[in-house]
């Protein structure tokens, strides 16, 4: 018989199976890198953010080990209640330095940094204006601030100005973005956005996420690709991406930082990283700090896979960073695509409505500084097969 509390839960998903939007999760027995072991099988991987291989990069490894045998591994309470570790401290002040802020602070993760961030920036009576295509967590953000939204046209500075002139109740004002749009691999309009945000006196938010160790120089992120130091007043910025760990930033004005601290609700009521998490993100900042090897082979890798890619015909969309979608149009052929690929060594995911428009699905690429030239060329290969076979190219 049908669990009367809970029999809805199986019917709907009994309809995401049917309309094929059920997500099923694949298994890795493997560390995350180049090639991956996937539900038992060794496959090219395409599929992370693992943008520069420090997932697995053996000195962040050790420095997590190293740290462990001092410090232990979690931090017991929330750093208000328990006090807060020196690692943690340590780690603030070196991403403050890398990415050229007054000071920063840490959170759990990216999505908490937004949770924290935007309703201690604003609430009831406050206006935020939010590109369309902002992440997630970003709009979960805003919503729980209780602030007016108001989305513009993606990537759209005009949409914007129309849509300012067109708010005249509020108390305080928030433009936020996110840096590179993870489905497109597009880059935000951020100088714009800073000049608008100038003119009218309105606090401006970017979301690097993408951009964290990936874009400006040796991967200090999107304001220093723009060269806007001391112009964007909040990036938020993550450590599970390009870092190869987890955890999230907020970079900034010592004020806001400061005011986190009082009114972040994810800082006041959730622990902090764990130890081995915020000693490899040191090592990271280390390793960034060092060299741009890494920065530098992820995207000549991105542009030689683009370049190929598009010689062999296929379409891969408005992208500016190693982030490429292989525009594909209807999600059945992204899903059999993306299956195919699969069965030819390589993961690369299929997305489709509702991440992106209906008639825009696609397989998403995600280049990495962990490929060989030859990983590149084989898979540029499996995809030329798959695509003549699917008739996606000639
Ligand atoms: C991935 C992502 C996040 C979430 O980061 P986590 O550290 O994984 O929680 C937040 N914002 C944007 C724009 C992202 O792309």
């Amino acid at each position: 018989m049908a669990d009367l509390k809970t029999g809805w839960i199986d019917q709907e998903i009994a309809s995401l199976k049917e309309q094929g939007l059920f997500t099923s999760i694949r298994t890795l027995s493997s560390p995350q890198g180049a090639w991956l072991v996937v539900d038992g099988k060794r496959a090219l991987n395409f599929s992370s953010n693992n943008y520069l291989g420090l997932a697995n990069h053996p000195r962040l490894v050790e420095a997590a080990s190293a740290a462990m045998g001092r410090y232990g591994v979690g931090p017991a309470a929330v750093r208000t209640i328990a006090g807060t570790m020196d690692l943690h401290l340590e780690l603030e002040k070196r991403l403050a330095a890398f990415k050229g802020v007054e000071a920063a602070i840490t959170f759990q993760s990216g999505f908490s940094a937004n949770l924290a961030t935007i309703p201690a920036l604003v609430g009831q009576g406050d206006v935020i204006f939010s590109d369309e295509l902002n992440h997630a967590s970003i709009i979960d953000g805003c919503r729980l601030s209780r602030a007016k939204i108001m989305r513009f046209g993606h990537g759209n500075p005009n949409d914007l100005r129309q849509q300012i002139a067109a708010t005249t109740e509020y108390r305080r004002r928030l433009i936020i973005t996110d840096g590179v749009f993870s489905m497109d691999g597009d880059i935000a309009p951020l100088p714009a956005l800073c000049e608008i945000a100038d003119v009218h006196n309105i606090l401006l938010m970017v979301d690097d996420a993408h951009g964290e160790g990936v874009l400006g120089k040796g991967g200090r992120g999107i304001v220093d690709h723009f060269n806007l130091h001391g112009k964007v007043d909040i990036e938020i910025g993550t450590m599970s991406k390009a870092f190869g760990v987890v955890g999230g930033i907020v970079a900034g004005k010592q004020a806001v930082v400061d005011w986190l601290r009082q009114r972040g609700r994810p800082f006041l009521f959730s622990s902090a990283m764990t130890v081995p998490d915020v000693a490899a993100c040191l090592a990271a900042v280390d390793l960034l700090e060092e060299s741009s090897e890494l920065v530098d082979r992820l995207w000549s890798n991105a542009e030689y896979f683009k370049q190929h890619m598009n010689e062999l015909g296929f379409d891969t969309g408005h992208t500016e960073t190693p982030i490429v979608p292989v525009m594909l149009g209807e999600a059945p052929l992204a899903q059999q695509f993306s299956k195919r690929l699969f069965e030819e060594g390589v993961f690369a995911m299929a997305i489709g409505f509702p991440t992106v428009p209906y008639g825009k699905a696609r397989v998403r690429v995600m280049n990495s500084a962990t490929h060989s030239q030859d990983d590149l060329d084989q898979a540029l290969g499996i995809f030329a097969k798959v695509g003549r076979e699917l008739g996606v190219i000639q």
